[in-house]
C-alpha cells in the first residue's frame, strides 16, 4: 500500500488527500461549468484538479485568486463546522452532505461572512457558482470514498510471544492514504481476539467503517470470541447494536492472561 506520509511533515490525517485537494489545495483557474467537462470519478477528478492547479494562467489576477480562495474557505469551513458537530450529531455519509450543504447555504445568504484568517468577506463579490460547484464535488468524493472503501490485508506486527498475535490493517479508497487504522491482537490458545484501536479522523466518523472493520476482524479469524477494551465506553451505543449481530460478546472484560 502507497504511503502519503512525506519525511519531516507531522502525520497526515487518514484520508485527507481527496478532501485537502479540492478544499485547502489553490484551485485552479476555471472550474468546469458542467459535470460533463469534469473527468469522471474521483481519481480523474484529483488529476485533473492537480493538473490544472500546475498551470494557473500568467494573466490570472491576485483579485480573482483571492476570491476564489475565499470562496473556497467558506465551503471549507461549513465542512469543518459539519465535522465539528459529529460527535454529537453522529449523521451519517447523506445526513452529513446535507447538513453540509445547509450550513454552506446559510453562509452564502448572508451579506458578509466573517472567517478567521481571512477577515469580513462580502458575499456580493463572490462566484457563488463555482462555491456550489466545489461543494458538489467535494461532497461527492466523500461519498465515493465511503462507498468504495474497503479493509487491506492483516499484516502481523510485533514479534510477539506465543500463543499471542499482534496485527494492523488500514481501511483504504483506491490509492489514497488510509482513511482510517485498525488493531488487533488474537490468542490461538484462549480462541480470544481483542481489539485494541480504530482510529478515524474525525472527518470518517459515522461512515460505516467501524462496523466493517469489525465484521473483517470476525470473519478474518472465526472460532475466536472478541473482546475491547475500556476506553471505548464513549463508544458503547456502537459495540452494543453490533454485538446484537456478532456470537461475541465485545466489550466485555476479556478472560485470557496472555496480551
Ligand atoms: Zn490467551
Amino acid at each position: 500500500m502507497r504511503q502519503t506520509s512525506k519525511t519531516g511533515k507531522p502525520p497526515p490525517r487518514y484520508g485527507a488527500d481527496m478532501l485537502v485537494r479540492l478544499l485547502w489545495d489553490p484551485l485552479p483557474a476555471s472550474w468546469p461549468a458542467t459535470a460533463r467537462k469534469r473527468p469522471a470519478g474521483l481519481r480523474g477528478l484529483i488529476g485533473w484538479a492537480r493538473a490544472t492547479a500546475a498551470s494557473v494562467p500568467q494573466g490570472d489576477d491576485v483579485e480573482r485568486r483571492v476570491l476564489r480562495g475565499a470562496m473556497q474557505a467558506i465551503v471549507r469551513d461549513a465542512f469543518q463546522q459539519t465535522v465539528a458537530e459529529q460527535d454529537s450529531e453522529h449523521r451519517g455519509p447523506d445526513a452529513f452532505a446535507e447538513a453540509w450543504k445547509a450550513r454552506l447555504a446559510a453562509f452564502l445568504a448572508q451579506e458578509t461572512v466573517d472567517l478567521s484568517g481571512w477577515g469580513v468577506i462580502t458575499v456580493a463579490e463572490l462566484d457563488v457558482d463555482l462555491g456550489w460547484s466545489l461543494y458538489a464535488a467535494a461532497s461527492s468524493a466523500r461519498a465515493d470514498a465511503i462507498a468504495r472503501a474497503v479493509a487491506t490485508p492483516s499484516q502481523r506486527r510485533a514479534a510477539d510471544d506465543d500463543p499471542t498475535a499482534s496485527y494492523a490493517f488500514s481501511i483504504v479508497t483506491d490509492e489514497e492514504g488510509p482513511l482510517g487504522r485498525v488493531r488487533y491482537a488474537t490468542c490461538e490458545h484462549c480462541g480470544v481476539g481483542l481489539l485494541r484501536k480504530i482510529s478515524f479522523s474525525p472527518e470518517w466518523h459515522c461512515c460505516g467503517f467501524g462496523t466493517l472493520a469489525l465484521r473483517e476482524l470476525e470473519l478474518r479469524h472465526p472460532g475466536l470470541t472478541w473482546y475491547t477494551t475500556g476506553q471505548y465506553e464513549h463508544a458503547r451505543g456502537f459495540y452494543d447494536r453490533f454485538r446484537h449481530r456478532s456470537n461475541s460478546p465485545w466489550i466485555e472484560k476479556h478472560p485470557c492472561p496472555h496480551f
